[in-house]
């Protein structure tokens, strides 16, 4: 079975993550969408919250399983048997910060990191400009999923 870990802050999840994980969908038989626990990061949004927008945001879909965790991603990937790291791509920046982790991890573990590009409609869309405008009282719903912008504003 072909299983893959997407990790990440998700604070909050984006259409820009959305459009990563649709498109793989074709590619694994299960999706772990792992949301990294990082004491020393300050959140927007608590991990309930982040996890809660995530499963509405896939209510559907059985290959995509939401779950939180700590510690290295290439020891909980072993932890839960997945072979694969997902990652998207957005820009030079994003290259350079993945190539390393992506070499590292494999060094490490034998985990094999898949990148997909972001798509052009999505790919300038990330969640630290979709928490400022949501600090400032700005519209964001064209940047999140439904299920997101529903739950901010029931
Ligand atoms: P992290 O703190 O681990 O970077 P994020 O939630 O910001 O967590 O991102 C998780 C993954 O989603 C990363 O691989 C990031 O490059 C990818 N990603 C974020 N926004 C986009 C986007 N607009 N298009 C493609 N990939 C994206």
């Amino acid at each position: 079975m072909k299983k893959a870990v997407f990790p990440g802050s998700f604070d909050p999840i984006t259409l820009g993550h959305l459009d990563i994980i649709k498109r793989s969908l074709p590619l694994f038989d299960e999706i772990v969408i792992a949301i990294g626990i990082n004491a020393k990061k300050n959140y927007m949004f608590s991990i309930e919250e982040r996890k809660k927008f995530i499963q509405n945001s896939f209510f559907a879909e059985e290959k995509i399983i939401v779950e939180t965790y700590s510690g290295l991603t290439v020891d909980y990937c072993k932890t839960i048997q997945a072979d694969f790291i997902l990652r998207g791509l957005r820009n030079p920046a994003d290259f350079e910060f993945e190539k390393a982790i992506a070499q590292t991890n494999r060094k490490l573990s034998g985990i094999e990191t898949v990148f997909l590009l972001t798509s052009a409609d999505t790919s300038f869309i990330s969640s630290s400009i979709v928490r400022d405008i949501i600090r400032n009282g700005g519209d964001a719903s064209s940047l999140i999923p439904d299920a997101v912008s529903n739950a901010m504003n029931p």
